[in-house]
């Protein structure tokens, strides 16, 4: 993997700023994302997903040592273990696969953090089969990804990469507000599902923003490319 003068360190600290980031918008969020799911499914969403963050953040204290992989596959585990419904094998196996893509090393940069994303991706899909347009976690997280690829090939330092894979997540969010759902619970529903905002697109712009508050909150010596 090319390293990237200035992205290369990215660290262990970075990925547990990410997740705790990502705990504590969920936890602010939840009883929004409980609102959405109520619109177009069981009233569950916020429910599940603060649950599960605020499992794996309890066992990060045990991440003393780990590495960036090691942490995502352990968080990854946690939420898989411990959110029932669509979302926490869905989330949580994403980021375990993400984690998996990092491997061992114990730093890593913008271009093995695209992989690691694009990895988090595929096993969404994988698990979900959905695509974009299905009304799922997918219309927020594609985007999110084109966006932070297509700004770190236009030379984009990771802040720029990551506000805009952020503005990106949102978009595709709320463009999940027309669509008739064809995946999951909301399905079900038929057309009645059109109108409302997708709960998992939502939760995804919150992963895509706990993402960019890591990166900004770097030390500034590192989030410059010189
Ligand atoms: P459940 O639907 O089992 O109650 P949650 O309410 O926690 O689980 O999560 C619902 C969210 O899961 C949906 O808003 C949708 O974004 C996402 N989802 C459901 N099925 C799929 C799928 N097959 N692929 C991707 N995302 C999905
Ligand atoms: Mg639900």
């Amino acid at each position: 993997m090319v390293q990237r003068d200035g992205d290369a360190s990215l660290d262990a600290a970075f990925v547990l700023k990410w997740i705790r980031e990502l705990a504590s918008q969920i936890r602010e969020q939840r009883d929004y994302l409980t609102q959405l799911d109520a619109a177009i499914g069981d009233a569950d969403h916020g429910i599940n997903m603060d649950r599960g963050l605020s499992q794996a953040i309890s066992v990060l204290p045990d991440a003393q040592g780990r590495t960036p992989g090691e942490i995502l596959q352990a968080v990854g585990r946690t939420i898989i273990n411990t959110v029932g419904g669509a979302a926490g094998p869905l989330f949580g196996g994403g980021l375990r696969s993400a984690g998996k893509r990092l491997g061992d090393r114990p730093t890593f940069d913008a271009e093995d953090l695209l992989a690691a994303m694009r990895a988090g991706l595929e096993s969404i899909q994988a698990l979900g089969a959905a695509s974009v347009g299905d009304k799922t976690i997918v219309d927020a997280y594609v985007p999110a990804l084109e966006a932070f690829e297509r700004e770190l090939r236009a030379g984009r330092d990771l802040a720029s990469a990551t506000a805009r894979a952020r503005e990106a997540a949102e978009e595709g969010m709320r463009s999940t507000i027309p669509l008739q759902a064809r995946k999951g619970r909301a399905s079900y529903l038929g057309p009645r599902s059109v109108g409302h905002q997708d709960p998992g697109a939502t939760s995804t712009a919150l992963l895509f923003a706990a993402l960019e508050r890591a990166t900004r909150t770097r030390p500034a010596a590192t989030r410059e490319r010189p």
